[in-house]
């Protein structure tokens, strides 16, 4: 058996009011009794930070960002800091989600860039990685992962994935409910693994590496039980308690 912790994190991307918000917190925490060894994690819109800190103070659930800048401070309106998310507690940050990358012009040199920021300030990275559907189709999904990898490697070391999280996100697979086979998620987390192992085994073995891309409380099980897949980032899922914490009784 891993000596890897699994992970479960709930991306919960632009959703939530309030109320809603403190429904879902209290149930996930409450929930956390019925999960024996994963760690669970949620990321909230930045506004809903500090709710889901005062809520999960002292819990067994974790809470992080979905994007940092890469500024501690300054004349940078509308952007949100490591330093900021840090002073609210958060354990973790989304750094490169294929939303960013896609909607948001964040290409590989800001991603590493933001990976960094966090770092700096004691946030764990949750870096995503994974390839679009054309990609796919063109056989070059090793090529892309391995690219966003090298970007982070290249630029700050192998060492510093010893306080990292991957989360291989297939970018046909979010949001759409098309979910990538455990076979083909696992053949993407082994490529990952050994990318990193060329450079330090001990990190590679220690790395978490998450699934994302429409993992559902129906289909964790099977994802989960591959050897090489530490937990889930979950986006749609992670917004029904339930759900939630079916998949992190799966990552068991
Ligand atoms: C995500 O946004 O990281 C994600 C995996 O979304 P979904 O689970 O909805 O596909």
């Amino acid at each position: 058996m891993s000596k890897r912790r699994p992970l479960v994190a709930g991306n919960w991307k632009m959703n939530g009011s309030r109320a809603e918000s403190a429904t879902l917190v209290s149930a996930i925490k409450q929930g956390m009794s019925t999960v024996a060894k994963a760690e669970a994690a949620v990321c909230p819109p930045f506004i809903l930070v500090p709710l889901a800190a005062e809520m999960l103070a002292g819990s067994a659930v974790a809470w992080g960002g979905q994007n940092l800048s890469v500024h501690k401070s300054g004349a940078y309106t509308g952007e949100v800091s490591g330093p900021m998310l840090k002073d609210y507690g958060c354990t973790y940050v989304i750094v490169g989600h294929s939303e960013r990358r896609a909607y948001y012009g964040e290409d590989d040199v800001l991603v590493a860039d933001k990976y960094a920021a966090a770092q700096a300030v004691g946030l764990i990275p949750i870096l995503c990685v994974g390839e679009t559907l054309q990609e796919r189709e063109a056989s070059h999904t090793e090529t892309v992962v391995a690219r966003q990898l090298d970007a982070v490697i290249n630029k700050h070391g192998i060492g510093s994935f010893k306080n990292a999280v991957i989360a291989y996100e297939p970018v046909w697979a979010i949001g759409t409910g098309k979910t990538a086979t455990p076979q083909q998620a696992q053949d993407v987390h082994r490529f990952i693994r050994g990318r990193l192992a060329a450079s330090d085994k001990a990190v590679a073995e220690n790395m978490r590496i998450l699934y994302g891309g429409s993992m559902k409380g129906s289909n964790a099980k099977e994802l989960l039980a591959q050897p090489d897949i530490d937990g889930g980032l979950i986006g749609g899922a992670s917004l029904q308690a339930e759900e939630f914490l079916t998949i992190c009784r799966a990552a068991d």
